[in-house]
């Protein structure tokens, strides 16, 4: 077997114990016969790992009971607009924070359905920052506010968790499991599952429940919250395959030591790369410091004509997935929880000899 290092932002690498686990249990599942895709999603067995996975998320996150958790298909993308059709009626107003592409779709998906209002953006500075907490405010009677805590994209995070008197939402896809969250300060987080998580597809929502039971009566019954959790997210088959490898995700988690362990790792390996970047004029980050994302780090080279070189050299030292979003240009290390600290020593390495060889 040969590993490469995957820096890829989404689908992103996953802990290596549980695709040894998954290939384990691949033929015959825990002693059923059968592989965990070709079982009932209405078994016991199926309805109990899938509890199961909750329960774990739940210890994990610290979410209250007076939460839901709810698994639903179609990724971060879906709940673009699940969001405001549970939440908002046509003429309502709703009110977004820009802070980069990820919150630029959700506004532009929230729009078909009711009346946005941007209340804060870091557009002016190419999305290099985040809008501080004093330089907006809401308007009255907005449903909710949306905000993105982590830019995949431009490697943006918020440092704070902005305070609203009306249900704060998040799409928390890129930093989910990366850092303990305070979950009562949210109404709503949800992530797609390719980053953090598990397998492209799949979406976890975190919502409170006196949220639920608002939906617009045509919000598309696959996409209400309510539904979802009335039936234990088995309104239609769901993604059980996707459910099970997050179950071990998050019980791999849970064996690294939670969230707070999580956190400790990620920060050391995010300090790598920016103070190695900040001391070698070969490579910069244009992100002010203190929004700088520990989960994306992008990086341009001084000289662009280098690229090519850059990235033909790594993937030939097994670093893969570099390559910057195609917005952006440059590179992009995304380094999510399943990339440990020696494949981020690895890559600090290498940009260094890179450096040296090419400065
Ligand atoms: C990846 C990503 C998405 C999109 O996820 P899909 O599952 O492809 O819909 C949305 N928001 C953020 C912050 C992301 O990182």
């Amino acid at each position: 077997m040969n590993r490469a290092y995957n820096f890829c932002a989404g689908p992103a690498a996953l802990p290596e114990p549980v695709l040894m686990r998954a290939s384990e249990e691949m033929m015959d599942w825990q002693g059923s016969g059968c592989s965990v895709m070709e079982m009932s999603h209405r078994s016991t067995e199926i309805v109990a790992m899938t509890e199961a996975a909750e329960a774990s998320l739940r210890r994990l996150m610290a979410i209250p009971d007076d939460y839901a958790v709810i698994f639903q298909q179609g990724g971060a993308s879906q709940q673009f607009a699940a969001v405001p059709l549970n939440l908002a009626h046509s003429d309502d107003v709703v009110a977004y924070l820009n802070t980069g592409q990820w919150s630029k779709k959700a506004i532009a998906e929230a729009q078909r359905f009711t009346n946005v209002e941007v209340v804060g953006s870091s557009q002016a500075s190419n999305f290099t920052e985040v809008p501080k907490a004093e330089e907006w405010s809401l308007p009255a009677n907005t449903r909710y506010l949306h905000y993105c805590p982590n830019e995949t994209i431009g490697g943006v995070r918020f440092n704070y968790i902005p305070e609203a008197a009306v249900p704060v939402v998040a799409d928390m896809s890129s930093m989910i499991l990366s850092e303990p969250i305070d979950v009562p300060r949210f109404g709503v987080i949800y992530a797609g599952a390719q980053k953090n998580i598990g397998p492209a597809g799949l979406a976890v929502i975190i919502v409170k429940k006196s949220l639920l039971g608002s939906a617009r009566s045509d919000c598309p019954a696959m996409l209400d919250w309510q539904k979802a959790a009335d039936n234990g997210s088995m309104y239609n088959t769901p993604p059980t395959f996707g459910i099970y490898l997050a179950g071990l995700v998050f019980e791999w988690i849970e064996a690294q030591g939670g969230l707070d362990a999580m956190a400790v790792v990620n920060r050391r390996k995010a300090a790598m790369l920016y103070d190695l970047i900040d001391t070698n004029d070969f490579y910069a980050n244009p992100v002010e410091v203190e929004s700088r994302s520990l989960m994306n780090v992008p990086f341009t080279l001084a000289d662009s004509s280098l690229d090519k070189a850059f990235l033909a050299d790594a993937e030939a030292a097994r670093l893969l997935n570099l390559k910057g979003h195609r917005s952006v240009g440059g590179m992009r290390a995304s380094i999510y929880n399943a990339v440990d600290e020696s494949a981020v020593a690895t890559l600090a390495e290498f940009m260094t000899d890179f450096a040296k060889r090419n400065g």
